[in-house]
């Protein structure tokens, strides 16, 4: 037997319709108590007029009654199973049954009504209701996701299951192109394998994993999400994984401009400080070495005066070209520190790797063989560079170290140019 729960009849409004008075009291007296509202009427046109005023959640009627029967009147509703109708009935009103069950009636409660059946009754088809109105909402909000929400879910082995349409606008790819596959169709080639590594590990212990993801949509176009991925949990085990996204795209883009420098691509001096304040963080916690080369044009005055500055300009993007080449690793820092000036921050290396590296860019650079006729130390374009490699000990300040590799960078200029000089302050 179902309990009686108060709170849903409280908040639940009735229209009860019999012509017999003697029972419409007793029903009257017992229903009233638990319910919000309980509109009673002795016939049909009443009944539909207090219908129609009253909008309740649910119809009890008697079938016979003088004037018109309940089935008349529930056609004139017009109810169209849009809310519960209960009949209450005795074994004389056969005949009637039929065009009940097609009207849709929802119940039949027999006569004499037990009051207690009948308002389980009431609550049973009110609950019923509500949760049909409950799924009615769940289903608009999932159509809501579905068109807003880049959402994709997948089984515990990372294979698509479903995705949004949303996601499937984002990426290019339709719902079939994605469902059987894993998201590594939409992977960057330069993700390192590590952040997968690392995401697996955190989503496999059931937590949440968060971060910032650059994507690759079907056109190959680049795409940057805020991604979240959340376990699912069916028995007390992972059964599915829902990432959720927001594309950060255009953030990202206006981050690189802020941090690039646009002719050249690499990193802008405004961009330094904030490296080189968390390189020095990582390398004193880490006890390693820090590295700053500084590095600049040789003679490159006279090479924008002989063959123009549009032309100068080519041979600056020439070289941090080289550079980036040679500084690859995921904690190497190339900038262009102003004009025809340039630095790297590397890590790891001691002093003579550290100068094997520098010397190899240098070698790079005059192997572009870029003609400057008028360069004294060389047929072609070079640079000279300053070099401090310095332990995480002596390491305090981006001043000292910038102070020691420039105070290099000229004593290589000062020995004739196209050539590192290794910082005596150098551990
Ligand atoms: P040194 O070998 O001692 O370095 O001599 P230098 O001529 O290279 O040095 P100087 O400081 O006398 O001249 C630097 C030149 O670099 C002057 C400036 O016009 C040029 N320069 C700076 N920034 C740019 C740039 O963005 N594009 C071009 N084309 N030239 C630049
Ligand atoms: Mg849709
Ligand atoms: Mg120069």
């Amino acid at each position: 037997m179902n309990k009686i729960n108060k709170n849903i009849l409280k908040n639940t409004t009735v229209l009860y319709v019999d012509d017999e008075k003697e029972i419409r009291d007793k029903i009257e007296y017992f229903l009233a108590e638990y319910l919000e509202e309980l509109y009673v009427a002795s016939n049909a046109k009443e009944a539909i007029k207090l219908f129609k005023e009253k909008r309740p959640d649910i119809i009890i009627t008697d079938i016979q009654m003088p004037g018109m029967n309940g089935i008349e009147m529930l056609k004139q509703m017009d109810i169209k199973n849009q809310i519960p109708v209960v009949i209450t009935t005795a074994h004389s009103d056969a005949d009637y049954f039929i065009e009940a069950i097609e009207l849709k009636v929802d119940k039949f409660v027999m006569k004499p009504i037990d009051l207690v059946e009948l308002v389980e009754t009431i609550q049973t088809l009110i609950e019923g209701s509500k949760l049909k109105q409950r799924l009615i909402e769940n289903n608009k909000l999932l159509e809501i996701i579905d068109e807003n929400v880049l959402m994709s879910i997948t089984d515990e082995e990372g294979v698509i299951v479903d995705v949004s349409s949303a996601f499937c606008q984002f990426v290019g790819y339709s719902k079939d192109e994605l469902i059987g596959h894993t998201h590594r169709i939409l992977k960057d080639e330069k993700n390192e394998k590590s952040f997968y590594e690392n995401m697996w590990k955190v989503i496999k212990e059931g937590k949440v994993f968060k971060s910032e993801l650059k994507n690759r949509k079907k056109s190959d176009e680049i795409c940057w999400v805020n991604l979240t991925i959340s376990p699912l949990f069916h028995n007390n085990k992972i059964e599915n994984f829902i990432a959720i996204r927001q594309d950060i795209t255009n953030r990202k883009e206006l981050e690189k401009l802020a941090i690039h420098d646009p002719m050249t691509g690499l990193y802008n001096r405004r961009f330094l400080n904030e490296v080189v304040e968390k390189e020095i963080r990582r390398i004193k916690r880490e006890g390693s070495v820090l590295s700053l080369v500084t590095m600049d044009v040789d003679y490159f005055k006279r090479y924008n005066d002989k063959y123009g500055h549009p032309a100068g300009d080519k041979v600056l993007i020439e070289i941090a070209k080289v550079l980036k080449k040679h500084a690859q690793r995921a904690t190497d820092y190339c900038f262009r520190m102003g004009g025809e000036e340039f630095g790297i921050i590397f890590s790891n290396l001691k002093k003579e790797d550290s100068l094997i590296f520098v010397q190899e860019m240098i070698k790079a650079v005059e192997n572009l063989k870029i003609i400057h006729e008028n360069s004294a130390c060389s047929k072609y374009v070079t640079i000279s560079a300053g070099l401090i490699v310095e332990s995480s000990k002596h390491l305090d300040s981006f001043k000292k170290l910038y102070k020691y590799s420039d105070e290099a960078l000229y004593k290589a200029k000062k020995n004739g140019k196209n050539q590192v000089v290794l910082s005596e302050n150098s551990l």
